[in-house]
């Protein structure tokens, strides 16, 4: 095979071997393989902006063969009894937090997030294999007397065939791991298409789980630079049947469009545009610490990320003055430097559009403060920065900033800013806090978003239903829901 033309400078170390490794080839049928067209992609850390390695960059034909692996494994598969499937789920979780120090390092140095970062990743990544490995054995399906009292409607859940997931770069092991482990659960099989810019990690998980006994074909990787044609191509394939995809709204309606064509069943988690709101009686420092958690969780590179601040006026200063002296106190920094806590954005375009919605605000009356500007390079950082007396119409309220930048709007009146909070494409997440229960309460329940973190600043946990309304997505991971989205019901109607 033709080796990958960049390897690391650096003297070897454990996480040297692991990146030469994750960028052996594509991971097809159990093997390693090079790229049709001898094309390679780049990675680069994004605290240095130094290519640390190169993966295979996969044309339609290279794809073909991991959806020809994942279409020879199902049947095996799908027939391995439910105990079985859930020993090697359980096993991937065992081997994940057992190199859990490792894995982290590799998130750290391809996406740039800090290592505390990269290990809450990690652990959280992993979860989702001890939860499916549970999920697994606890399938049921539904036995019941038709009204007519004539016959018996028996419903089967079955596995519902091969599935394409395509990942985001913001979490590259827990969003694949979030699809992986129900997909195995339920008895599918598998062609992963990872993030270009963060592919090692997936690639690292890949060897894992062959570790853990998970047969060939079952689990296939491939990372493409043209990600349109080829997983169209994937798409389009009639032994296709699900799809589940984790990224931007723009290109999710893309892909529920040309899915349209095969009428796969679609799990869409898509972006967010979180408010976060702070009523008058609300215990500031909770409000703060979750605030902190909801906004710079990953640098503020997250779906779930508090993007707009809903403070109502008696306690604003108060809670922008505690942000204020909170976000300064980051270590903004590469993910291996000591005390780091805030680590680079993924790419210089994602610094310029951070830039763009803070001056758009700027310029339309927002305060400055704390930071506001990008920081020097190499690499791709941006300050921690604090806005107030943001404006209604500034583009900082409509798109995701995914960066560590917390704009405050002061609110009096709760049912305008309700309306102002719910004036979003998006509905992923919403948080609220407030010491009273039942306005708690009644502000989640009039949010329009598929979670609500009350008095938390995470929602996330494998044990719940995560997911989006209206243009944050369709579907649900975790919980479980999780499995269930790569099953079908079967009908069938029977007389005793
Ligand atoms: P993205 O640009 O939509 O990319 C996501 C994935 O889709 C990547 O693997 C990408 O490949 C691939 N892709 C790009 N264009 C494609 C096309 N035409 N056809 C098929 N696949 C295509 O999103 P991103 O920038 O990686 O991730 C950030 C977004 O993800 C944000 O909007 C964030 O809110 C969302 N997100 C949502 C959740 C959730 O659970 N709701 C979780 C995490 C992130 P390449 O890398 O090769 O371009």
């Amino acid at each position: 095979m033709t080796l990958p033309p960049a390897a690391p400078a650096r003297a070897a170390s454990d996480l040297d071997r692991l990146v030469l490794s994750a960028a052996r080839g594509f991971y097809i049928d159990g093997q390693w393989r090079s790229p049709r067209n001898d094309r390679w992609i780049d990675v680069a850390d994004p605290a240095t902006a130094d290519v640390i390695a190169s993966v295979p960059d996969a044309d339609i034909g290279d794809a073909m063969k991991a959806l020809d692996a994942a279409a020879r494994a199902a049947t095996g598969w799908r027939l391995t009894p439910p105990r079985k499937r859930s020993e090697i789920l359980r096993r991937c979780f065992e081997l994940m937090t057992e190199r859990a120090e490792l894995l982290a390092k590799l998130i750290s140095l391809e996406n740039g997030k800090s290592l505390p970062d990269a290990r809450g990743e990690v652990a959280y990544a992993a979860e989702f294999f001890r939860w499916n490995a549970e999920e697994a054995v606890r399938v049921r399906g539904e036995l019941g007397l038709a009204p007519s009292g004539q016959n018996r409607i028996l419903v089967d859940y079955q596995p519902i065939g091969i599935a394409v997931l395509i990942t985001p770069w913001n979490f590259p092991a827990a969003m694949a791991t979030r699809k992986i482990a129900p997909a195995l659960a339920a008895g599918c099989t598998c062609v992963l298409k990872p993030a270009s810019e963060t592919p090692l990690t997936a690639y690292a998980l890949a060897a894992l789980y062959e570790e853990a006994g998970v047969p060939a074909g079952v689990v296939n990787v491939v990372t493409t630079n043209t990600p349109g044609p080829v997983v169209a191509a994937m798409l389009n394939d009639p032994r296709t049947r699900k799809l589940s995809f984790t990224g931007s709204t723009m290109i999710g309606r893309e892909l529920l469009a040309t899915a349209a064509r095969n009428v796969l069943s679609c799990s869409m988690e898509l972006g967010g545009n979180a408010p976060f709101i702070v009523c008058d009686d609300a215990d500031l420092d909770a409000a703060l610490d979750g605030a902190m958690i909801a906004k710079m969780r990953n640098a503020g590179e997250a779906c779930t990320a508090a993007n707009r601040f809903y403070i109502q006026s008696g306690i604003h200063d108060a809670f922008a003055a505690g942000l204020v002296e909170r976000m300064s106190k980051l270590v903004v920094g590469r993910a291996f430097d000591a005390g780091t806590n805030c680590g680079p954005m993924i790419t210089a375009a994602a610094v310029a559009k951070i830039h763009r919605l803070v001056t758009d605000a700027v310029e339309r009356g927002a305060k400055v403060l704390l930071g506001g500007h990008p920081l020097p390079g190499p690499g791709y950082f941006y300050a921690p920065t604090v806005l107030s007396e943001v404006p209604a119409d500034a583009a900082i309220a409509r798109e995701e900033i995914f960066g560590p930048v917390a704009p405050l709007f002061r609110f009096h009146d709760t049912d305008k800013m309700m309306t102002a909070a719910n004036e979003t494409e998006y509905g992923l997440v919403g948080y609220i806090y407030t010491t009273d229960l039942k306005r708690g309460f009644d502000l989640a329940g009039r949010l329009e978003s598929g979670m609500i973190a009350l008095n938390r600043g995470l929602v996330s946990d494998p044990a719940a239903p995560f997911g989006g309304t209206k243009q944050s997505g369709l579907g649900r991971e975790g919980g479980v829901h999780g499995v269930l989205e790569f099953m079908e019901a079967k009908y069938i109607a029977t007389n005793f």
